[in-house]
């Protein structure tokens, strides 16, 4: 399999900047995951790989050969579409073959890839049917039989499972991973669905206007999001936040919105740094918990409570913090209404720390993290 690198890749559509120097490496057997937002440019991004958009700046390889100038028939890659591009009148059989009898494979050997294509995909008894008498399911499965058997140095998928309903897409998600890593596959896969993005890539590059955000592996983007972009995007439900100002009250280093209060540090932190300048903060809903104990909080952290949603174990808490709608996912089964108030919480070494203009995550030796461990040692 090969090494794909993409170097300030750039496309134009007209005056349009649809991908911005996009720089990235796929290394051989790794799965990448492009995702972002409608019109962020991860699309375009994958055609120009395969060729089937030309380049308008910036550079393309595969294993260090320069693939910019070459047809897409060229470039040893095989593509996976949402729709699937199956043809209705052939056989499943005939559609695994299609591009092998089109390079005019020998009729044993396309027979052979056909049929381990088919049995890797648990397609053997389903070879003789035509398109239209398949689900959903295994129509992507003879797409991807049909890009498995061209044996290429990378496979392209863009959006292949948004056609299917939601418990064949966990499935078809399982099956693609178990497939990707069987055969040591190169892949870049395209997909606007977070979730999809989490459980399937090695490493995932999250773009927005035609620009990354951020690459690197679920665990790094979840737990240190470059900004609040990124924060809000990766993870369900999505990244509370709250603008307000930093202040030193007490000893400690406070962010104040509205008549809510939370400490975040002792005034020694670096963070004092900040204190009178507005700042943004961000915390995950499961990062929250309840404080079932005090009748004595005060006013400030018992917030008004939206609505709450009970998920078999879990339940989500939509609460107001000052102007803004939080959730909150605890572990229980508690249902509020609207006229409720809460005691929540906010564990300061669980804050994310974000700049106010720029929205970007303040540097290492402001973030709140090492002062946990400072404090558990
Ligand atoms: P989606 O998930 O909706 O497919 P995407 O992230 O894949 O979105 P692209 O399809 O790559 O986005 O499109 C990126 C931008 O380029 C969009 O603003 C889109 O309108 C524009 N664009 C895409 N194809 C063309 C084209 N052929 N001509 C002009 N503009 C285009």
């Amino acid at each position: 399999m090969g090494t794909l690198k993409l170097r300030d890749l750039t496309k134009k559509f007209d005056k349009h900047l649809a991908v911005d120097r996009v720089n990235l490496t796929v290394a051989d057997g790794e799965f990448v995951v492009l995702v972002g937002p409608s019109g962020c440019g991860k699309s375009t991004t994958l055609r120009m790989i395969a060729g089937l958009e030309t380049i308008t700046d910036g550079d393309l390889y595969l294993n260090d050969k320069r693939l910019n100038d070459l047809h897409s028939s060229q470039r040893d890659m095989a593509m996976v579409f949402q729709s699937y591009a199956l043809y209705p009148h052939l056989t499943v059989f005939e559609n695994i073959a299609f591009g092998l009898r089109v390079r005019k494979v020998p009729k044993k050997e396309l027979k052979e890839s056909v049929l381990r294509a088919a049995q890797i995909l648990q397609l053997e008894n389903l070879l003789d049917r035509k398109p239209g008498e398949l689900s959903g399911g295994q129509k992507q499965r003879v797409a991807i039989g049909r890009a498995l058997v061209r044996q290429p140095e990378v496979f392209l998928m863009d959006e292949p499972l948004s056609n299917l309903d939601a418990k064949l897409r966990n499935h078809m998600r399982t099956e693609i991973k178990e497939l990707q890593k069987r055969l040591n596959a190169t892949m870049v896969y395209v997909t606007h669905d977070q979730v999809e993005a989490m459980t399937l890539g090695d490493k995932i590059v999250v773009m927005k206007d035609g620009k990354v955000q951020q690459t690197g592996t679920p665990i790094e983007l979840f737990n240190r999001p470059v900004n609040r972009f990124v924060g809000g995007f990766i993870g369900s439900p999505p990244m509370n936040f709250a603008e307000g100002e930093l202040i030193q009250q007490d000893g400690n280093i406070r962010f104040r919105h509205q008549n809510y209060v939370v400490s975040l540090a002792d005034d020694a932190h670096p963070l004092k740094e900040y204190v009178g300048k507005k700042i943004l903060i961000g915390i995950r809903a499961e990062d929250l918990q309840l404080n079932e104990s005090s009748q004595d909080v005060r006013d400030e952290f018992r917030f008004p409570v939206i609505n709450s949603e009970i998920l078999g174990k879990e339940s989500l808490v939509y609460f107001r913090f000052g102007m803004y709608q939080w959730t909150a996912k605890l572990y229980g089964q508690y249902i509020y209404s609207n006229d409720d108030r809460i005691s929540i919480n906010i564990p300061a070494s669980s804050v994310h720390l974000f700049d106010y203009e720029s929205e970007k995550r303040l540097p290492d030796e402001f973030q709140l993290n090492e002062m946990k461990e400072s404090m558990l040692n």
